[in-house]
This record gives structure tokens, sequence and C-alpha cells, in this order.
């Protein structure tokens, strides 16, 4: 077989290449889909900019839940399947391009997720402890973007803007004793700060109502359970939407049954607080001299428009709630990447089913979306496996029936070399593997699950020292 020959796309002689750009779920999945059918022969590369793989599993997943953590041994399956391969620490946009990544593979797949907070739009957003949730988890979970960023918790009463799971993650991190959390895999510059918080309360605004609330039934009720804590719910916001119990969905009816369960309790007894509030959206965040001093919030009404969307709308009453700390959990937005179509007012890539597409609607040949840059922040991990299917189902059509040149740069080494050149402290999975033994053994003597290593600089340390 000659260069310049023409074989058929996804033959032994000339396997379809495929770059998943983004090694967290949906990535893995889009892996696993791509292996697991036999019609035709695939190669793929997981390339991330990281040196470690799992995405939001290592930094988004919260450290007190560890069983949905426990998912990596999926990944470390589908790591481990004939004609899948991890490079980390190669960054799309600094170590390699889109057309470098043209050259290398046939297809490639963007499995980036949404990493950036999306912002309220409101006065004294970036006040001094005014916080995005994006970087207090990923401090928490010692993500090297956020290891440097300074949460003083040095104040008794904390806001927390959103009512999704992210805002139960982070209600619950900052409620929870220290002494819980001290054996998980939390990060220990976390920890150490969690050990001299001064917060007794946490105050979690959802702007609709509760039958509207986005968390799930079993993370609310994980909050009503932590222990030293109240979890207190007003009846006076729980009584209207109570009525709704019979035409919600279940999961609604889950949570509004267990906020009235809640709010029976009343105030409590315990030295800690939650305070679950509903109808009242962020106005205002008060500062001053530069630092949080309050939220001022406006009280809302419920109203559905004419799409059948329910909304809140203003009623123009402000309450101000004197608070020394604020926790932004609103959702996530994806960022652009260079040379590729980008939606800025949905913060994802522009796509029909997966196919990413151009201003005019049209697929851009061989680029690709799986995961939260395809469909936004939404869905649990495993929504990623379905929706990682539907991606690679087009994928397999697009390259079914295709001829394609044997080309001396579209090979495993031609990528590797590549890869290498770029980046000389290219990290395998192998590589990873010894990492995630040393983290394991590191957090040992604390009795912890592991101890992260939370700089990239140390991580590849650990990793070259230990070749
Ligand atoms: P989310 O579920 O979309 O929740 C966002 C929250 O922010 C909603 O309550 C929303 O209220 C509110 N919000 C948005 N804009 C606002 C504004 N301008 N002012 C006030 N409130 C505003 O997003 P998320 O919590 O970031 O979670 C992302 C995804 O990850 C979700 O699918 C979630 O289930 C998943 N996740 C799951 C887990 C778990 O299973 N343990 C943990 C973390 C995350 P409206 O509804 O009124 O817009």
């Amino acid at each position: 077989m000659a260069q310049g020959d023409q074989q058929p796309l996804g033959s032994e002689q000339r396997p379809l290449r495929v770059a998943v750009v983004g090694a967290g779920p949906s990535g893995f999945y889009a892996a696993e889909a791509l292996q697991r059918q036999k019609d035709l022969k695939v190669e793929v590369d997981i390339l991330d900019r990281l040196p470690t793989p799992y995405g939001l599993v290592r930094g988004g997943v919260a450290p007190d839940h560890q069983k949905i953590k426990s998912v990596v041994r999926v990944y470390e399956k589908i790591a481990a399947t004939p004609g899948v391969r991890f490079y980390g620490n190669v960054q799309f946009g600094r170590d390699i391009m889109l057309p470098d990544l043209h050259k290398l593979y046939d297809h490639v797949l963007f499995a980036v997720g949404s990493e950036k907070d999306r912002r309220m739009g409101i006065p004294g957003e970036d006040l001094q402890g005014s916080h995005s949730a994006t970087a207090f988890v990923g401090w928490y979970n010692g993500h090297p973007s956020h290891r440097d960023h300074d949460f003083k918790l040095d104040v008794e009463r904390v806001a927390v803007i959103g009512v999704g799971n992210v805002a139960m993650d982070v209600t619950r991190i900052l409620a929870k004793s220290a002494d819980e959390l001290g054996k998980t895999d939390i990060a220990h510059h976390a920890l150490d700060e969690l050990k001299r918080s001064k917060v007794k309360e946490v105050l979690v605004f959802g702007r609709r109502g509760p039958a509207q609330a986005a968390f799930s039934p079993a993370e609310i009720k994980e909050i009503g359970e932590l222990e030293g804590v109240d979890l207190v719910v007003r009846t006076d916001e729980l009584e209207a939407d109570l009525k709704l119990r019979d035409a919600v969905e279940p999961e609604t009816r889950k949570n509004l049954e267990y906020l009235e369960e809640r709010a029976k309790h009343g105030e409590g007894s315990a030295a800690r607080k939650v305070r679950l509030r509903f109808f009242l959206s962020p106005a205002e965040i008060v500062g001053a001299n530069g630092r949080v001093t309050a939220v001022k919030m406006e009280r809302t009404k419920v109203t559905t428009d004419e799409k059948g969307n329910q909304k809140a709308r203003g009623t123009g009453e402000f309450e101000t709630f004197p608070v020394g700390l604020v926790f932004r959990s609103v959702g996530y937005l994806g960022v652009p990447l260079p040379g590729v179509p980008f939606d800025a007012e949905k913060g994802n890539l522009p796509n029909a089913g997966g196919r990413i597409v151009d201003e005019g609607g049209k697929h851009i040949p061989g680029l690709y979306v799986v995961g939260w840059a395809k469909r936004g922040p939404s869905g649990l991990i495993g929504t990623n496996r379905l929706d990682a299917i539907e991606t690679v189902k087009l994928m397999l059509e697009d390259a079914t029936g295709k001829q394609a040149e044997v080309s001396p740069h579209k090979t495993v080494k031609a990528a590797e070399d590549f890869l290498r050149e770029r980046q000389p402290h290219l990290v395998t999975f192998a590589d990873w593997q010894r990492l995630d033994k040393i983290e394991v053994e590191r957090g040992q003597p604390a009795g912890k699950i592991r101890e992260k290593f939370t700089r990239v600089n140390e991580m590849l340390d650990a990793i070259f020292r230990s070749r």
C-alpha cells in the first residue's frame, strides 16, 4: 500500500482517526461509543490540557460524593480499550491548533464542557468577596486553574445565589463540618480554610418558587440531613406551590414534599443554619470599601409567558440581607476556541445533533461536539453517555462509504510524534496511572482518599520522577 493510495475510511488499512479534545465524561463516553461499534476501525486520541483526565468528575463533583466519582472505573476501562489513547498536558489553542488536528485526524470532536461562570449582570458582582461557584468548586477540588483563588471564610453569614445542584454542593461544603470532609480527597488548602471557617448561616436564594427549584431531591435531602445544621424553610414561601403537587413532575413533587417536612421543623437548635429562600431575585451586591457587605434582593412573582415558560417577574419590593460573602451559582458558560464557531448567547458550539455548523447552519466537515459544549450545562454525568452516542452515530454516518488517502500524517505514530514535539512533557495514560497511585499514597498519612496535586508543574515533576 503506497502513500497517496485511496482506501475505504474505517478499514484496517486506513482507520478512521478521531481526536477528542477534552478528557471529561463526554469525551470518554464518545471514545467508548466509537470503539463499541464494529463496522469501522477507529483510532481515538483523547487530548486534555491538564495532565489529569476525567474533567468535572475530578474537578467538579464534590469531594464528599465519592460514589459519583467512582464512575472513573468505567473511564479506566475505556482508556484501556485497544485503539484509545490519552494525551494529557496538551492544550488546544496553545500546543495544537485546528489545522494541526485536521492534518493528523479525520474527525475532531470537542468535549470541552463549559468552563466559565454565567454572570448575573447586576451591580457589585466584582466586589471582593463575590465569588463564582465555578471558582469555589474548582478551589476545593484542587483544580490548578483555581488553586490560587483567595477564599477567606472569615464571616458568619454568606449568600448563595441560585438553587441548582451546584448551589447545593457549594452550600453543603460551606455548612458541613470540616472534620467530615477531612477523609475525602478535598484539596488540603481548602480543608485548612474550612477548618478556620466562621460561617454559621448560609442564605440560599431562588429567584422563582420551590416548584421551579433546579436541585434534585437527593441533593436537598442531603443538606437537611447534615450533622449540626438546620435546613430552614419558610411555610409562607411554600404554601402556594404545595397546591401544585399533583400537577408537577415526580422529582418536583418529591422536592415539595421534602421542603414541607423541613418547614415543619422550624428554626431548630443546631449551630449552623441553611436558610432556603424563594421568590427573591438578586438586584445588587452591596459593598463598602470594595468588599461585599450585603445582597439586595427583589421579591418576585412567578408568571407564565406566551411560550408557557414560568418566569420570575420583579414586584418592585426589595429586601437587603447583610452578608460577608456571595457565591454566584447561576450556571456555566462555554468559552470560544480558536478557529471553531461559537454561539456567544448560548455559550456553546453551534451544532445540529453534534455536527458543528457554520453561520448558515451547514455542517463543517470533520467537526463535532459532545457534552456541555454541545447542549449547554445541564444534566447529570450519565446524560453525557446518551449525548455522546448521538454525536458518534453522526460521525460514523459521515465516515461510512468514504474513501480516504493513505497519508503518513494520519497515523498513531505521526500524531504522537507531533504532540511530543509541541509538548515535550506529554502525559500518557500510564503516566496518569502512576500519578494517581502517588496521590492515593500521599493521602494515606492523614487517612484521606487521596491528596491531589494542585499545580501542573508539581504533577509533571511527580510523573517524570516516577518514570
Ligand atoms: P442549574 O441546574 O441550571 O441551576 C442554575 C440555578 O441558577 C437555577 O436555580 C436558576 O434559576 C438560577 N439562576 C440562573 N440565572 C440566575 C440569575 N440571573 N439570578 C438568580 N438565579 C439565577 O445549573 P447548575 O447548578 O450550575 O448545575 C449544572 C448541571 O450540573 C445541572 O444539570 C446539575 O443537575 C448538574 N449537577 C449535578 C450534581 C449532582 O447530581 N450531584 C452536582 C452538581 C451539578 P432559574 O431556574 O430561575 O433559571
